[in-house]
């Protein structure tokens, strides 16, 4: 007998439910196809319990101490620690990246967790006495209401943790809505959060698509938007969630450049590069996609391929080098773009397109692949490839590879490798990226700072964690107050305090 496939539930008040819809969708592992879950896209009047469930919550949820909150994310980390080995394997089942990887990811949200247990003096607001004679003011960061996240496929532990922890630390209540493509992961951390003792209706989550985001975006009890995905869908969510006068923070695409001067270490620029350009199968917002070889640098290319070719293919669980990409519609895509690129001229000098891993016919690899000769107005150059594909281009001079990078239109990451302090600094002031690395070829920044983005990798002005979203996730009340010190009325109600 087969086993019933699971439903995957959706949370509303504290209660995990069976969705009442019609529309559901297959998680499927993408190194054998096979079924994990149906996650279902809810209904409106799901969505709208989800909210008013928030609604409810927020009431005392946004009076309850510091202290109280802090305290839930402390035990919150310790949960997570400990069911790191479940929540990898869970992670790497429906996303395909490797183990390590995918203890990177919970890792890396787990970080933010901390961060969120350190509410107490993050936010704090600001007093001066005596603006004007005998008048004080002062101001404090009120929690907004409820609050939304959005979440994409590549990273379904670290982006949710981006969002929720910090939101309710902050004091508002959360509906999550997490990607469909990989949803298991995210549902397994939300379940600790409530055993670490987040209240009921104070984190709520919804599955779906289209639909189900853009009854969040319209909600008029939802006070702000954060999300992370596509370029396209993030304008969309912008707009719209801003026409109904919300707050939102849409963190999009890339198009990460790696530049590479001849006075780098090779051999630890060359290592960089493969692990920035494949790792996690090309298929992380800060990827580096595109290897700018500069001057006598791009005598480098040979050996370039020669440890890409090197790398192994297979399924996340083994822990290869890079597991597979998430769907079949995925691997349509990103070979799709490859010919195009051939098409367009480009040299295909490794070719990791009809890769074979035994054990896993159906699966859903590309082995790393290298496009030389690209040039802006070619297809792979324009848009994100989102595999494990890297171009790559030949500048003379820093200062074209410096042009080059700022005329793209994405400016989320970028990494530069040379020994030259000169170069490091101008390139660092010149370039007009969100997140820069010198000598680190994936410069996402821990949560003592914020996340970032530039130009159309970002909209909104206030990023993930760090300080910035404390901003975001609070609205400032100034109070400015004054007391008079009335002798009469002093003696009538005999206030006085004798010592
Ligand atoms: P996606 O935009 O397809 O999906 C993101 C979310 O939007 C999902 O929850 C999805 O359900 C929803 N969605 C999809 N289509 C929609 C539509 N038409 N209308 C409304 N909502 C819709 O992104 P993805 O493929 O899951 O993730 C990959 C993308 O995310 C890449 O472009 C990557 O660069 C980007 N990304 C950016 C960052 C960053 O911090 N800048 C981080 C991770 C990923």
């Amino acid at each position: 007998m087969t086993q019933a496939v699971p439903t995957v539930p959706l949370l509303i008040n504290g209660e995990w439910v069976e969705s009442r819809t019609t529309v559901w969708r297959d998680v499927v592992n993408p190194a054998t196809q096979e079924v994990l879950a149906r996650v279902p896209f809810a209904t409106a009047e799901e969505v709208a319990q989800a909210v008013s469930s928030g609604q409810r919550a927020f009431k005392t949820w946004r009076k309850t101490p510091i202290g109280a909150r802090a305290r839930i994310f402390l035990k919150y980390q310790q949960l997570i620690r400990e069911n790191m080995a479940d929540l990898a394997a869970t992670l790497t089942a429906e996303q395909g990246k490797t183990l390590l990887d995918a203890e990177g990811d919970v890792f890396r949200g787990l970080e933010v967790v901390e961060h969120a247990a350190n509410i107490g003096s993050l936010q704090m607001g600001e007093f001066a006495q005596n603006v004007a004679g005998g008048v004080d003011t002062y101001s404090v960061l009120q929690p907004l209401g409820v609050c939304a996240g959005i979440t994409p496929f590549n990273f379904p532990a670290m982006i949710p943790l981006w969002m929720f922890p910090m939101a309710i630390a902050c004091g508002n209540t959360f509906v999550l809505k997490p990607s469909e493509q990989d949803p298991l992961v995210t549902v397994k951390l939300v379940k600790l959060a409530l055993e670490a003792g987040i209240p009921a209706g104070v984190l709520n989550v919804v599955h779906g698509g289209e639909d189900v985001v853009n009854a969040l975006c319209d909600h008029p009890d939802i006070r702000a938007v954060s999300f992370v995905g596509s370029s396209h869908v993030g304008k969309h969510v912008y707009q719209r969630a801003t026409l109904a006068g919300k707050r939102a923070q849409c963190m999009m695409g890339a198009k990460n450049h790696a530049v590479v001067l001849p006075d780098a270490n090779k051999e630890q620029t060359l290592n960089q590069l493969l692990g920035a350009g494949f790792g996690a199968a090309g298929q992380r917002c800060m990827a580096a996609s595109v290897a700018v070889l500069v001057g006598e640098a791009r005598a480098w290319l040979p050996e370039l391929v020669e440890k890409a070719a090197a790398l192994s293919v297979g399924a996340g669980k083994d822990n290869p080098d890079l597991g597979p990409v998430i769907s079949c519609a995925a691997k349509e895509r990103v070979l799709a773009l490859v010919a195009k690129g051939l098409e367009q001229g480009a040299t295909l000098a490794l070719d990791g397109r009809n890769v074979q891993v035994d054990g896993y016919p159906k699966g859903n690899f590309i082995a790393p692949t290298i496009l030389s000769g690209v040039k802006p107005g070619m297809a792979v150059y324009d848009q994100e490839i989102f595999g494990p594909v890297l171009i790559v281009v030949e500048a003379d001079t820093l200062d074209e590879a410096i042009d080059l990078v700022n005329a793209n239109p994405n400016g989320n990451g970028t990494a530069l490798f040379t020994q030259s302090g000169a170069a490091a600094r101008k390139f660092q002031e010149d370039i007009d990226v969100g997140q820069v690395g010198i000598n680190v070829p994936i410069p996402v920044p821990v949560p003592l700072f914020s996340f970032t983005g530039s130009r159309g990798s970002k909209l909104g002005d206030l990023g993930p964690y760090g300080k910035q979203v404390v901003l975001f996730y609070t609205q400032t009340q100034t109070i400015t107050q004054r007391w008079f010190a009335d002798a009469a009325s002093v003696g009538q109600v005999n206030t006085t305090i004798s010592l």
